[in-house]
Order: structure tokens, then C-alpha cells, then sequence
């Protein structure tokens, strides 16, 4: 599978460009903002967009989603239903950020835990996340010992639990049984800023300790 991370929003959130490189078919996981740049890319890498994965509602994560899905004609998969009120407020949130507004939408299917979401030949696996959002889910590839983490956890830092229902307890819990489990040796694309391992956060990371 072909990781392309491209940072998109004035947030620098990282969207990721999955390509499986055997049928060309991809996915991308938080197409938030940026949607050119977004189409751009996927055009320069030769890739078949497939469906849309969103990790939680904020509007740097969902915010471009509505008018991809639209334009390649394909679905929108998550996040967990209960994420379902940002959803809602994701052309609030960019009016305040000074952001090209978002669309309000509903996602094709709400994901669950453990439920598994394909592209051409490659699979992901859901796990429900909450504690940021209510709604977080994450996504993990076993075969290339991969995640897409979303605002759960970040090099040296945590997800912000400040903000619309958010719940610190619940966001280490997440963390602590849903994320380290999956092994040390797991690499990790966080929702901002550089990839880290769940290994490297267990050791240093000073909010998980
Ligand atoms: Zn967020
Ligand atoms: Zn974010």
C-alpha cells in the first residue's frame, strides 16, 4: 500500500492518500479542506478514488468530503454516529477559522467498531476511539503495521478534549487499550504534525505515562 500525506486546511491537517498497488483503486482518510490540492494529488499519483474515510466530525478532518464524494462519485464512510452533531456544524467552524466553507453531510455508512472498510485489495480495520469526539474512530492496516489516528494522539502530545464533548478519561482509555495494544512497532499518521510509533509515545510520551 502507497502513503501519500498531504497537509491540507489552514489546521495542517494530514489528509492520507492510500493507494493499493495492485489495482490502483485508493482511499483518502480526512479529506478536510483543500479539495484542488486533493484532487491534484490523486490525479498525479494515476489513483482510482474508491470511497472517503473520516476519522471524526471536525470540519478540518470532513470538511471537503461532501463535494469529493460528489465529484468521483463515490461513498463516504464514517465516522461513528455519534459524531453525527459536528457533522452538523461544520459550516459554523469554518466561518470561524476563515475557512472556503464546508457541507453538512451524512456519511454513506456510520462505522462501528471493528468493522472493516476496503479498498481495491487492501483492508483497514475500524476501532471505535472516543474521548476527543464521541464519534472517533481510527483506522489500521495489520499487513503494513499502519494507523490513521486522527486527533487521538499526536507525536509527544494527546487529543484536545476541550472542545464539544469531549472526555479526557475516555480519550486515555482509548488510547491506552484501543491504540497501544495493536503493538510498539506500529508507525502512526496523527491528525496534525509528524508520524511517531505507538512504541515511541508508550516511552516518551508525557500525557500517556
Ligand atoms: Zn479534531
Ligand atoms: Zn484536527
Amino acid at each position: 500500500m502507497k502513503l501519500v500525506i498531504i497537509p491540507v486546511t489552514p489546521l495542517q491537517q494530514n489528509c492520507s492518500l492510500l493507494i493499493c498497488e495492485s489495482t490502483g483503486k485508493a482511499t483518502l482518510v480526512d479529506p478536510g479542506g483543500d479539495p484542488a490540492r486533493l484532487k491534484s494529488t490523486v490525479e498525479a499519483h494515476g489513483a482510482q478514488p474508491e470511497r472517503l474515510l473520516i476519522t471524526h466530525g471536525h470540519f478540518d478532518h470532513a470538511g471537503a468530503a461532501a463535494e469529493l464524494a460528489e465529484f468521483w462519485g463515490i461513498p463516504i464512510e464514517g465516522p461513528h454516529r455519534d459524531d453525527e452533531f459536528l457533522l452538523d456544524s461544520i459550516p459554523e467552524w469554518c466561518r470561524q477559522f476563515g475557512h472556503p466553507m464546508g457541507q453538512i453531510f451524512r456519511p454513506d455508512r456510520w462505522l462501528e467498531d471493528r468493522d472493516e472498510v476496503i479498498f481495491g485489495e487492501e483492508r483497514l480495520m475500524t476501532y471505535h476511539c472516543p474521548g476527543h469526539t464521541p464519534g472517533h474512530v481510527i483506522f489500521f492496516h495489520p499487513g503494513d503495521k499502519l494507523a490513521f489516528v486522527g486527533d487521538v494522539l499526536f507525536r509527544g502530545g494527546i487529543g484536545r478534549t476541550d472542545l464539544g464533548r469531549g472526555n479526557h478519561a475516555q480519550l486515555l482509555d482509548s488510547i491506552q487499550n484501543r491504540l497501544l495494544p495493536l503493538g510498539d512497532d506500529v508507525r502512526f499518521v496523527p491528525g496534525h504534525g509528524p508520524m511517531s510509533t505507538f512504541g515511541e509515545e508508550r516511552r516518551s510520551n508525557p500525557f500517556i505515562r
